[in-house]
């Protein structure tokens, strides 16, 4: 599907700014039952039009999550802003939604990014009622319902990143989704600098047509994937519970309602992470530590317990049983 796909797009001719890039907006859309979409190049890009879209200047303080992707730092840097990391909740890869409103009114942020880390929901209800600007980055995965479809956007933009092994790959790319028409003009307009004035503002953040028609792909498959997902997610759990214990605090990852599995974690507080590391590698699986943090021990304690606690194991839409089954027996050789 993907090679016919892009196939078609080089035979067109138009690699950049043609229909496929037009109709991923409308399917984004379509999506979050939300307004609009503006496709961007990156991730990264998408978070940084999505704040200045929504108002974030020079010294305006954006409250992130401390357990997160160092592209959140970054996109709130690039603006000249001021990234203030809230800490996770004991035990959780995200923080108490409480955490957050609290974090906002000290520092007086009107804005906060919010996580769906490993594709486990945030509730963003209490941030709403504070009266918080939301943007929620979906990359790993927005909330999704029990029918197989996602609930409709929430915040008042959700970004995306479509690189190759995001929950929809298109190589690179991302998008901000959002129902307020001043944010879709502004992003469009902040996307590239052709015809306007220099500023240093407008870069290039567009994407291509041969990355929309990838991610346009995975888009039309989606809901198809995050079932193949959570199908093998399921047999980890039965078989990672059968044979690890809750032998010195090692525990699976949380089943909350709504969540997509696009990551599997185990968390192994009293095992060295590396090592583990090195020694599934040696029997042949590789196994990640999903996050590189860029908050300060002092400012998340919290964050960095988890950091040097969680392993991510393989998980994919074709990951196969005997693989996963080698992945298991791996583990469990190590574990015991
Ligand atoms: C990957 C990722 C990004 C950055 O996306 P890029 O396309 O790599 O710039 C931002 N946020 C989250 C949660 C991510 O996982």
């Amino acid at each position: 599907m993907e090679t016919k796909a892009v196939a078609e797009v080089v035979q067109s001719g138009h690699w950049a700014g043609g229909e496929r890039v037009a109709s991923l907006e409308e399917s984004l859309a379509g999506l979050f039952s939300a307004r609009g979409a503006v496709a961007i190049g990156s991730g990264v890009g998408a978070l940084r039009l999505a704040l200045m879209g929504l108002g974030v200047r020079a010294g305006t303080p954006v409250v992130v999550p401390g357990y997160s992707c160092v592209a959140l730092a970054n996109a709130v840097l690039a603006l000249g802003a001021r990234p203030v990391p809230v800490d996770c909740a004991v035990g959780e890869v995200n923080p108490n939604p409480s955490e957050i409103v609290a974090k906002a009114q000290q520092v007086e942020a009107f804005l906060a990014v919010v996580v769906h880390t490993f594709g486990q929901p945030v509730d963003l209800a209490p941030l709403k009622n504070a009266g918080l600007i939301v943007v929620e980055d979906c990359s790993h995965g927005m909330p999704w319902n029990q029918d197989g479809t996602p609930r409709p956007l929430e915040g008042d933009a959700a970004v995306l990143s479509f690189y190759a092994t995001k929950l929809i790959g298109g190589g690179e790319g991302g998008a901000v989704v959002t129902n307020d028409t001043d944010v879709l003009e502004s992003v469009l307009d902040l996307r590239d600098y052709t015809d306007k004035a220099a500023m240093g503002v407008r870069l290039n953040d567009k994407m291509n047509d041969l990355e929309a028609a990838l991610a346009q792909c995975q888009l039309s498959r989606l809901p198809s994937l995050v079932e193949a997902r959570a199908e093998r997610a399921a047999r980890y759990r039965k078989r990672l519970s059968e044979m690890v214990p809750s032998k010195a605090g090692t525990s699976l990852p949380p089943e909350y309602p709504g969540r997509i599995w696009y990551r599997y974690t185990v968390r192994l507080p009293s095992f060295d992470l590396d090592r583990v590391m090195a020694q599934m590698l040696a029997l042949g699986v590789q196994t990640a530590r999903p996050v590189s943090l860029w908050v300060d021990r002092a400012d998340c304690p919290e964050a960095h317990r988890t950091e040097s606690e969680i392993l991510s194991l393989p998980l994919y839409p074709t990951l196969g049983v005997v693989e996963q089954d080698t992945v298991v027996s791996a583990l469990r050789q190590i574990l015991s």
